[in-house]
């Protein structure tokens, strides 16, 4: 069973290389910005409520985000890869507070790492509702005024590796799972 925090920047390929990590391990990718999307399109009060941060390219509150990992960390036991989640420090204390709750608690935290200039030219080619380069460029200050202290709150800690995501899909892939598959950080809960 793995249980990964992926962390990284907007456009690093964050959702793609989750989403082949838990279709080949068969865990549960926790995707905060696929499950804000679906509130969105739904029409949800949550999704109202989310929907002006996400087009202006700002975090929603943290409470919306915790109460939404909360609820899908407590379902998921085959194993879990969070995928957008923690993006700030309160987050990240939280998830702290939270998995040993849950009983649980994290193997792995990788970071995918992408130089600035190369996310925003995928992110314009990517074509997502708020991918406008306004959007894309306020997105990436938030991530490097909010986000990047979230790395150094887990740098510091064993299980802790960093991946060079600017090459090919399938070789950063192969990267990410044989670190996945490296049992050396392994603490059980
Ligand atoms: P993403 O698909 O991960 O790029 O997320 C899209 C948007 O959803 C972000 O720009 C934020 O507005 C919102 N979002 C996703 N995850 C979080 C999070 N952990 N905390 C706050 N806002 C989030």
């Amino acid at each position: 069973m793995s249980r990964v925090i992926f962390l990284g920047p907007p456009g690093a390929g964050k959702g793609t290389q989750a989403q082949k990590l838990a279709d080949d391990l068969q865990i549960r990718k926790i995707s905060t910005g696929d499950m804000l999307r679906a509130e969105v399109s739904a029409e949800t009060p949550l999704g109202l409520q989310a929907k002006s941060y996400m087009d202006a390219g700002d975090l929603v509150p943290d409470q919306v985000l915790i109460e939404m990992v909360r609820g899908q960390l407590l379902s998921a036991s085959d194993g879990w890869i969070l995928d957008g989640f923690p993006r700030t420090l309160a987050q990240a204390e939280a998830l702290d507070h939270l998995l040993p709750e849950l009983d649980q608690s994290y193997d792995h935290v990788i970071d995918l790492h992408v130089p600035d200039d190369i996310l925003v030219d995928r992110l314009l080619n990517r074509g997502r509702a708020d991918d406008k380069e306004s959007v894309i460029r306020h997105r990436l200050e938030v991530y490097r005024n909010q986000t990047k202290p979230v790395i150094d709150f887990y740098a510091a800690k064993q299980c802790f590796s960093q991946i060079d995501g600017n090459r090919p899909v399938d070789e950063v892939y192969d990267n990410l799972m044989s670190l996945v598959n490296s049992n050396s950080n392994h603490h059980e809960s």
